[in-house]
């Protein structure tokens, strides 16, 4: 079968690789779409220790379950899966106290096992018995589906930093995240969400997100926008997208008091130390909450939202492409022309 492999830092290739064994306790999908992470991306840069190549890489997918194990219950032929895809041990201490997403055995699809850039995935034991893979009901379409990953870790971070219904809610940095995130704050009943960006063509392409509003942080004072639309108060909670020094420093200022600050995007590992107000953050009560990752009732709670009807990912989808292609769509999110692009393994 056809698949995208990585070997080193910057060397992804596409080549023919055997298809899954069939196995009494596992199950295989046929993979219908899995989009570009910025995780991909790193890899295709910078690389990333973590992953153990040769590694056929991709974990933002849908697939349909061609082969389901004798020993596999749940789950029958033709059911369409997605899949929370930080495998957690289930043995350790962040296992028992429900953190799976802190496992420090955790293995990952993509980087411990075979991802979904691929004609066929399997799903290891170790994912049935997390729970890690979810079914998607028929009302929820597969680029959707495809998307319940990268959507579990806004929900994540959203319920961290304690968003809720009536919130008015901030997000900084406009791409594929940002909008998910911006999304699923919506789908949460924010009363207003706003994303700043600061450059084309992502501004235009938040544009065709319904119910947002839109700040070109290049050419408005974002915090009088911010204040605008609160107020005078700022922001319930502001999420960082954007993996930057200043975006992360900058936040607090746009936070009310006693709001929650979500610092979503992680930053370069040795660029990683910046300098918050402590003032703002006592006076102001304000909370800094951390987010990293998902578990996979993060990844069903995105499924029963798409299901509902409410999550829009169609105008998050700018771009698809056919699997040989890929470097072109690791193009389009190098230069941001996209938000999310979608890769189909077997032609679109
Ligand atoms: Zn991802
Ligand atoms: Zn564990």
């Amino acid at each position: 079968m056809k698949a995208a492999v990585y070997y080193a830092p910057g060397d992804i290739r596409i080549e023919e690789r055997p298809e899954p064994a069939p196995a009494p306790d596992n199950l295989i999908l046929q993979v219908s779409c899995c989009a570009i992470c910025g995780t991909d991306l790193k890899l295709a840069t910078i690389g990333n220790p973590r992953c153990h190549p040769p590694r056929i890489i991709g974990h933002e997918m849908v697939g349909r379950a061609v082969h389901v194990g004798r020993d596999v219950s749940g789950f029958d032929l033709g059911d369409r899966i997605t899949l929370a895809t930080t495998l957690a041990c289930g043995r350790c201490r962040y296992c028992a106290l429900g953190l799976g997403n802190m496992c420090p055995d955790a293995k990952p699809i993509s980087y411990d096992f075979d991802g979904a850039f691929a004609e066929l995935l399997a799903v290891p034991p170790l994912a049935l018995a997390g729970g890690n893979a979810i079914k998607a009901p028929d009302s929820v379409p597969d680029e959707a589906a495809a998307l319940s990953e990268p959507l579990s870790c806004a929900i994540n971070a959203q319920a961290l930093a304690g968003l809720k219904a009536g919130d008015r809610v901030l997000v900084i940095g406009g791409g594929p995240l940002g909008a998910l995130n911006a999304e699923v704050a919506k789908a949460r009943g924010a009363a207003e969400v706003m994303v700043v960006q600061r450059s084309e063509p992502r501004l235009s392409l938040l544009r065709r997100l319904r119910g947002i509003t839109v700040i070109d942080g290049a050419s408005q004072d974002v915090l009088s926008a911010v204040k605008d639309r609160t107020d005078g108060l700022g922001a319930d909670v502001v999420i960082v997208c954007a993996p930057a020094r200043d975006a992360q420093e900058e936040a607090l200022r746009y936070a009310r008091k006693g709001g929650a600050i979500s610092l979503f995007a992680s930053m370069p590992k040795d660029a990683s130390a910046i300098t918050l107000d402590s003032r703002l953050i006592h006076y102001g009560e304000l909370r800094v909450v951390g987010a990293s990752d998902s578990r996979p009732e993060h990844v069903a709670a995105a499924v029963d939202l798409m299901a509902q009807g409410k999550i829009d990912t169609a105008p998050i989808i700018t771009h698809r492409v056919a699997l040989e292609n890929l470097h072109e769509g690791l193009d389009l999110m190098k230069t941001r022309q996209s938000l999310k692009v979608m890769v189909y393994p077997r032609g679109i």
